[in-house]
């Protein structure tokens, strides 16, 4: 077994666990980008969001949600980013899927999800044309 993050579910690698459930596992970033940085990891292998089964869905989600809460009041944060970066061209270093919870402080000189941009992509008038565009594909 190569991935790393299937490896601290078998227990193989050490982690500061947090929370644990039947389809997820919730730990601590070992480079926390804040105190109380959580990974909330599907226990079931799927390198991409896409790649998870609905119930591996359903269970990391539930748990990151199930956290935030605790993670924020644990640090007196003011709120949390919540993400994932999925696929390798986001900046996603690790391949198995992982949520990310990252208490956010006021001043704390992080921007929002919308920082990573850096401009808008697509003017509003053709958000029907790519709303049909996916739509076409589920
Ligand atoms: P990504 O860049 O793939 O979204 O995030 C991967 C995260 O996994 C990084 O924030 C990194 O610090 C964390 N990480 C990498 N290796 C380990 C490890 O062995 N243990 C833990 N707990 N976290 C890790
Ligand atoms: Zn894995």
């Amino acid at each position: 077994m190569n991935c790393l993050f299937c490896r601290i579910v078998a227990g193989e690698i050490p982690a500061e666990i947090i929370a644990e459930t039947e389809g997820a596992l919730a730990f601590l970033d070992v480079m926390p980008l804040a105190d109380g940085h959580v990974l909330v990891i599907p226990r079931e292998h799927a390198a991409r969001v896409e790649e998870m089964s609905t119930d591996s869905a359903a269970g990391v989600f539930a748990l990151a949600a199930s956290l935030a809460g605790p993670v924020r009041a644990a640090f007196s944060a003011a709120g949390t980013t919540i993400g994932v970066n999925d696929g390798e061209v986001t900046g996603q270093t690790v391949p198995h899927m992982h949520i990310h919870i990252v208490p956010r402080f006021a001043g704390d000189g992080a921007g929002s999800i919308h920082t990573i941009f850096k401009a808008h992509a697509a003017d509003p008038s053709a958000l029907p044309d790519v709303g049909a565009r996916i739509r076409k594909r589920l």
